[in-house]
């Protein structure tokens, strides 16, 4: 991960693995190449890790994809006699490997529609309730999780920041009601009703001020300072219950400590590149993990 962009690296079954970049066309572009294998075989080769794991690697021919303008959504996942599901009602970026989670929804929204609908009730009023449903789902989604995150990746800081609030949120929101009450909960999108609407104002408002925050570090020039010698791990596994509430409120801590350090400094204009520190590590600026002690 870094300024504008994220790699996904995923061993599959047959021994290949399946190695992309997702970037923000504003703030990144991959090295220039043949096609996007070498364009991308070539950026992850800038990275210490990328090295180590693709140094010897060999694209498998014809079998690189590239999509521009990803992100779509449809404004009716159900109609008279039909209905959506997955990926075919819309597609957001898959950072959080939320797909299959939204798959399950709308999965499940079509199943209730179509029991009511063989137990002889009417579902005609309840496609537009369903529709807009969908659409304030998807918003209130990009708006807290994606809206500009590309910003502030790459710093490791508010990196970890958004990785507390962003999955403890989605926890104790929509996993935990999900445990809680599957067939009312899956037959809904996520974050509706009051309390979903609390909790999406409240993500969409820290994702905003992370936004500002990686701004003024990058005039301050601090953006990346805390990527290498620093740990940002978690003792904690995100669970639906309250511990993960621990988890939120480092999260939140770690946040207004960033808030009180820059709030004399005025974010970069939108154009500024973070140059002042490098996000992305190279090996010879790195510290060597010290070798734990035998017994
Ligand atoms: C890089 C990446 C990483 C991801 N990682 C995760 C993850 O870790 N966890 C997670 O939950 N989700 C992840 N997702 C999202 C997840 O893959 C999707 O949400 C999920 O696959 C959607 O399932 P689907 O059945 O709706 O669509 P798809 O999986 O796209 O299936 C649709 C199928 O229909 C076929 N098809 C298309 N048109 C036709 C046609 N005209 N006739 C017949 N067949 C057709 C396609 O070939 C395809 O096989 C990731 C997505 C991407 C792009």
């Amino acid at each position: 991960m870094g300024f504008g962009w994220w790699s996904w690296i995923i061993p599959l079954d047959n021994g290949e693995v399946s190695a992309g970049v997702t970037w923000d066309e504003r703030l990144f572009t991959p090295p220039e190449g043949a096609d996007m294998a070498e364009r991308v075989k070539k950026h992850l080769l800038k990275h210490p890790v990328g090295r180590v794991m693709f140094g010897n690697a060999e694209a498998v021919p014809n079998d690189n994809r590239y999509y521009k303008g990803l992100p779509y959504y449809s404004e009716k996942i159900a109609g008279d006699g039909w209905t959506v599901v997955g990926d075919a009602g819309g597609f957001m970026d898959p950072l959080y490997s939320q797909g299959l989670d939204f798959c399950s929804h709308t999965v499940y929204n079509s199943f209730s529609l179509i029991r009511k609908h063989y137990m002889g009730e009417c579902v005609q009023e309840e496609f537009d309730v369903k529709n807009a449903a969908y659409v304030k789902s998807y918003f209130d989604w990009f708006n807290a999780i994606y809206k500009d995150k590309y910003w502030y990746m790459g710093d490791a800081e508010l990196m970890f920041v958004a990785f507390l609030l962003d999955i403890s949120t989605y926890f104790i929101g929509p996993v935990r009601l999900v445990y809680s009450n599957q067939d009312l909960e899956f037959g809904k999108m996520p974050y509706s009703g009051f309390a979903g609407d609390v909790f999406a104002r409240f993500m969409r408002f820290y994702n905003r001020r992370l936004v500002t925050l990686a701004k003024k570090k990058i005039k301050a020039g601090k953006f990346g300072d805390k990527n290498l010698n620093h740990h940002f791990i978690t003792k904690n596994a995100f669970t639906p219950g309250n511990p993960t509430l621990k988890l939120m409120f480092k999260g939140i801590r770690i946040w207004l400590k960033c808030e009180l350090q820059y709030m004399f400094t005025s974010p970069a204009s939108a154009e500024r590149e973070p140059s002042p520190t490098t996000p992305m590590p190279s090996v010879a600026s790195m510290t060597a993990a010290p070798v734990p002690k035998t017994p």
